[in-house]
């Protein structure tokens, strides 16, 4: 703390990212990155791509990146927004739609950063906790309310709602944004962006970093209404003109156009966890029903932060939040299957599994 700062500046608890240690031969699975490369276009757009360009600015409406996601959604490049990773696009999301008199409405249990713009943009929201298996029930989603915002599968509980439970809570709430953060739907979830034409209040954000394996490039996307994504650009144009550079425009458009190798890794990954998840519960865990590149899992025995210990002493990472309630969860991202044969074997060594 210091004189010098800002006073909201005093009591901010900024977003803790899983950690990225410098040690080599460390088995990475606590931060849901992708374990396979990007797609060979991504490499062939970085070795050809021109130095010189770089005197110049970027797109500062990534025209191109916009008309790319379009096409992908069967949609119009007004209704398609793209920031410096979906963590920019949500901050943007925050102070354009979700900032009013009436409360927001959230999961209590959700991905963490949603409470840091909360408490940054000095919002009214109201939490609601999931039900006593984990799940969202869009039923406690009513009354009067100034947006609603979750993730769809949730993190870090890994379980999807249906299109259905979504379109229903759409019906019902017409008169604020619902904000659908789909950062691992490629995963096997359904995606609400075929709803974006039917219902002017939905806002879908989805990103590169997971299932395009591109978290180092940082992009990130939403689908709306023209007029949703209007707020968007105001704001972001009140803050940064340029908050994609053009390798990331170039690179993410070359990852958007690789169906085959998209489709190739999400499967592979989506095998993986079917296998990580029977081998974890032959070990004694309970596993909750994914739809995303990690598992959300507990031992029934061995509680979790003891197993995290344990795992890191043996170089592999996984993550533990403290926040009661799913303190006795570890979250597990999905690597290849070399480095969850690892995981196992190495909970097997531990002698009370
Ligand atoms: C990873 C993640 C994001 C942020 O992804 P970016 O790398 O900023 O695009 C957003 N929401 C959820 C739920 C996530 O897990």
């Amino acid at each position: 703390m210091s004189r010098f700062w800002s006073p909201a500046i005093q009591s901010l608890v900024p977003y803790t990212p899983g950690e990225q240690p410098k040690v080599d031969g460390l088995i990475k699975l606590n931060t849901n990155e992708n374990p396979f490369p990007p797609a060979p276009g991504v490499e062939a757009v970085l070795r050809s791509f021109d130095t010189e360009r770089l005197r110049l600015y970027p797109d500062p409406e990534c025209l191109a990146l916009k008309q790319a996601l379009a096409k992908e959604a069967d949609l119009e490049h007004n209704q398609v927004f793209v920031g410096n990773g979906s963590d920019e696009v949500l901050a943007l999301t925050f102070m354009a739609l979700l900032r009013h008199t009436r409360p927001l409405l959230l999961p209590e249990t959700s991905y963490s950063f949603y409470n840091v713009y909360i408490d940054l943009f000095n919002i009214n929201a109201r939490h609601i906790p999931l039900s006593d298996d984990f799940r969202i029930d869009l039923d406690d989603y009513c009354g009067e309310n100034g947006g609603i915002i979750f993730a769809n599968p949730n993190a870090p509980t890994s379980i999807s709602l249906d299109l259905n439970a979504i379109e229903t809570l759409l019906k019902r709430n017409t008169e604020s944004v619902v904000v659908i953060d789909e950062a691992y739907v490629d995963f096997g979830a359904e995606s609400a962006t075929r709803l974006v034409n039917s219902y002017p209040n939905l806002l879908v954000i989805q990103t590169f970093s997971k299932s395009r394996s591109l978290a180092g490039m940082r992009v990130g996307f939403a689908f709306g209404h023209p007029e949703l994504i209007e707020a968007l650009e105001r704001v972001k144009n009140s803050f940064n003109s340029y908050p994609l550079d053009m390798l990331a425009q170039q690179t993410a458009i070359a990852a958007l156009e690789d169906h085959d190798y998209f489709k190739q890794c999400t499967r592979t990954i989506m095998e993986t966890r079917q296998w990580t998840s029977t081998q974890l519960e032959q070990l004694g865990f309970k596993v909750l029903p994914s739809h995303t590149n990690f598992v959300f899992a507990s031992h029934t025995r061995v509680p979790a932060d003891t197993l995290m210990q344990y795992l890191r002493e043996h170089k592999i990472l996984v993550r533990h939040f403290t926040k009661p309630g799913i303190n006795n969860h570890l979250r597990i991202t999905i690597g290849t299957t070399n480095e969850m044969q690892s995981l196992i074997d190495c909970l097997r060594t531990h002698p009370e599994l």
